[in-house]
């Protein structure tokens, strides 16, 4: 049996919802109760959430055959600007807790699929060595994905298990040794800075690694249920930092800084303005083809990672956060 997010299970055929926007990547969970502690994570070992939990969504368990099989036969298709009916899968991503036999069982899985499905594959977990790295990769995925979701040790220290250092040491070894197939999440609001944040960016762009965003959720359940998640502004400027430093325009040395906060772009207001007009900068990050459909938003407020192509208002709405 494998967890399945509820978005995927629809697009599979496996589950009948009505929903505004489709997954464009397979979200898929392995293994239950993981070995880690995590302060914010409904699947942590003292967390007492729901067991089909991750952040906001709720994945389901599927036989694996059956998702194997709607898997096989969902072909690759453009994901951006599509309308919600022709959008079909760009990707599949296995989440994986910190668990050596839920590793082991999806290797299995990804072999079973390199076998039915030309789409590519991630698998986030948390490899301990390069050669982990190395064997997964072999198995034809795409890319490997080790989570520092903090963006200190200090703050890592507070809400994770395990070691920011050796987390981002691994990082940086897979990408030396495999250019364009590390990737890691970042969590905004787990008490850093923007700046902290931002720095940090720059330097894994710098390594070539792809950075999804995620916003800090609170789940019932977990230790950090009573905080709150980031303020939309400074969400926003840390998505339009990120934009700015991966599409090459600019560089975190440009930006100003004043008690953490960011207050300088460094561009002129009418290039920033060009920059961030098409409103990608606020669109979910990470992988090509991964929009992560509410995993961090309450459906009906203002969206963090917007999943598809925003509306001329939303790219207003989150222009006007940057300063405020
Ligand atoms: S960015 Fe998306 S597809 Fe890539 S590892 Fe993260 S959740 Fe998976």
């Amino acid at each position: 049996m494998i967890r399945c997010s509820i978005g995927t299970a629809k697009v599979l055929g496996l589950k009948s919802l009505k929903i505004d926007a489709l997954p464009t990547t397979a979200y898929l969970m392995a293994g239950e109760k993981c070995h880690f502690n995590c302060a914010f994570c409904a699947q942590a070992r003292e967390s007492t959430a729901r067991a089909d939990l991750l952040s906001r969504v709720s994945w389901p368990l599927y036989p694996w055959k059956k998702v194997a099989e709607g898997l096989a036969g969902l072909s690759l298709r453009p994901a951006r600007n599509s309308a919600p009916e022709e959008v079909s899968l760009q990707r599949i991503c296995f989440q994986v807790i910190q668990d050596q036999e839920a590793l082991e069982q999806v290797k299995d899985w990804v072999r079973d699929l390199s076998q039915h499905s030309l789409i590519p594959v991630c698998v986030s977990a948390g490899p301990k060595s390069l050669d982990e790295v190395k064997e997964l990769l072999a198995l034809g995925v795409d890319h490997v994905s080790i989570a520092l979701d903090a963006a200190t040790p200090t703050v890592f220290a507070r809400v994770k298990d395990g070691s920011w250092e050796k987390r981002y040491a691994l990082l940086l070894e897979g990408a030396q040794h495999f250019p364009g197939h590390l990737a890691t999440h970042l969590i905004v609001g787990l008490g850093e800075s923007e700046e902290e944040m931002i720095r940090l960016i720059q330097d894994l762009q710098d390594h070539g690694i792809t950075i999804a965003l995620f916003a800090f959720t609170p789940v019932r359940g977990t230790r950090m249920e009573h905080m709150t998640p980031p303020a939309l502004p400074h969400y926003r400027r840390v998505q339009a930092a990120h934009y700015l430093i991966r599409s090459g325009a600019a560089r975190a040395e440009q930006f100003s800084f004043e008690g953490g906060k960011l207050n300088d772009f460094g561009l002129r207001d009418e290039e920033l303005h060009a920059l961030l007009q098409d409103g990608e900068a606020f669109r979910t990050s990470g992988c090509s083809g991964c929009n992560r459909p509410y995993y961090n938003e309450t459906p009906g407020e203002e969206l963090y990672n917007y999943p598809q192509t925003l509306q001329p208002e939303e790219i207003e709405q989150a222009w006007l956060r940057l300063f405020e």
